[in-house]
């Protein structure tokens, strides 16, 4: 049985969420990837183990995580809680989304419907053995549901008890201004939106949502702050057979060319005057938004979460490197 360090809370920061009472660690860890069914659990026990010991204190999940059947990283994730952690519960911030394809048939497919809402969460607690998340998104916005209806639905689970917070993801600024409205009268606690960003994807700066979120007190929890693992030494010289690109075969293996190569090897360059490793620059750089509550990252070994919770030691930019940065970015 595991038992937590207690020197789990020395060094970890704490961000306030947007206007709310709630605030995430700084670095939280995502279990979209490395989680499935195929994955070695104590691989994935010591990862979620590694991170609460070092203050990670939230943990990012959604229904159709897990590979190969949607589900699985739920499921892993609750047998890991089962392993140590389940009288730590009141320490955690455990999210679950629903949102994109789930099951077969009408009702749980890439939608907002307050019948699959209601439904997936159901799902997903059982899947984790829990009485209640304390975040629940809606996955991605759906130009087909009226957006009433999936604000709604979030709202009965809080008054369900089953989540304490709602949240939404991959809603961009108009999206999030129309939902923010309908909680609003309704009173629900919005404390969150979740969009991708990192120093190679700036659609969130684009337009203009992480500006209006910090106005409006909506915390950003950040998703693939790492470019899926391109800001990371992993690729400086190629791809190496045990990452992500090797074994995905996404849209991420035509990014990595020459140019992209070049650039990052430069970055690494920044990272390294900085005494950080690019891994640590790239979420130092997240980081330093001041609409950004969290970096959600992913791993697939405990020694990443261990490199990655290092960036919260170098959190200051001057001018010439934010500079320097943007020059190589752009280049
Ligand atoms: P990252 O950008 O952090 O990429 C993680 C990958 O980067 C790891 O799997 C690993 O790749 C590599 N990596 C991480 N740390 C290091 C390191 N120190 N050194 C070398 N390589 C490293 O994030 P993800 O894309 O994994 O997303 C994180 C989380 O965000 C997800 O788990 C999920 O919770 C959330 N998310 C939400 C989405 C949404 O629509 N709301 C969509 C996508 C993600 P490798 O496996 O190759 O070792």
């Amino acid at each position: 049985m595991y038992t937590p360090s207690d020197k789990r809370y020395d060094t970890m920061v704490y961000n306030r969420v947007g206007n709310s009472g709630l605030k995430l660690p700084a670095v939280s860890l995502g279990l979209w990837k490395n989680f499935g069914a195929n994955e070695v659990f104590s691989n994935m026990e010591e990862m979620v183990q590694t991170a609460f010991d070092l203050g990670v204190t939230h943990f990012d999940l959604a229904n159709n995580y897990g590979h190969p059947h949607n589900g699985s990283a739920e499921e892993n994730f609750g047998r890991i809680l089962d392993k140590g952690l389940r009288p730590y519960r009141d320490e955690l911030i455990i999210s679950s989304k629903a949102g994109y394809d789930m099951w077969p048939g009408p009702y749980g497919n890439k939608h907002g419907s307050r019948k699959y809402l209601t439904a997936s969460l159901d799902q997903s607690l059982k899947r984790m053995d829990l009485d209640y998340v304390d975040i629940f998104y809606h996955h991605v916005f759906d130009p087909d549901t009226p957006l009433e209806e999936t604000a709604l639905a979030l709202d009965h689970a809080v008054k369900q008890g089953k989540a304490l917070y709602v949240g939404i993801s991959n809603y961009n600024q108009k999206q999030t201004a129309a939902i923010k409205g309908i909680f609003e009268d309704l009173h629900t606690p919005f404390i969150v939106n979740q969009p991708s960003y990192s120093m190679l994807n700036r659609w969130v700066e684009d337009d203009g949502l992480d500006t209006y979120s910090h106005k409006n007190g909506i915390g950003l929890a950040v998703f693939s702050p790492l470019y899926q693992g391109f800001l990371t030494d992993r690729y400086l010289n190629g791809i190496p057979e045990d990452s992500r690109v090797a074994s995905d075969h996404t849209w991420l293996e035509k990014e990595l060319d020459e140019a992209m190569l070049e650039r990052l090897n430069k970055l690494n360059g920044i990272a390294k005057d900085r005494g950080q490793k690019l891994s640590q620059l790239a979420l130092s750089w997240v980081l330093k938004n001041e609409a950004v509550a969290t970096v959600l990252i992913g791993a697939s070994r405990p020694q990443q979460i261990i490199e990655n919770v290092e960036s919260i030691q170098n959190l200051e930019f001057s001018k010439d490197e934010i500079d320097a940065i943007e020059k190589i970015i752009k280049e």
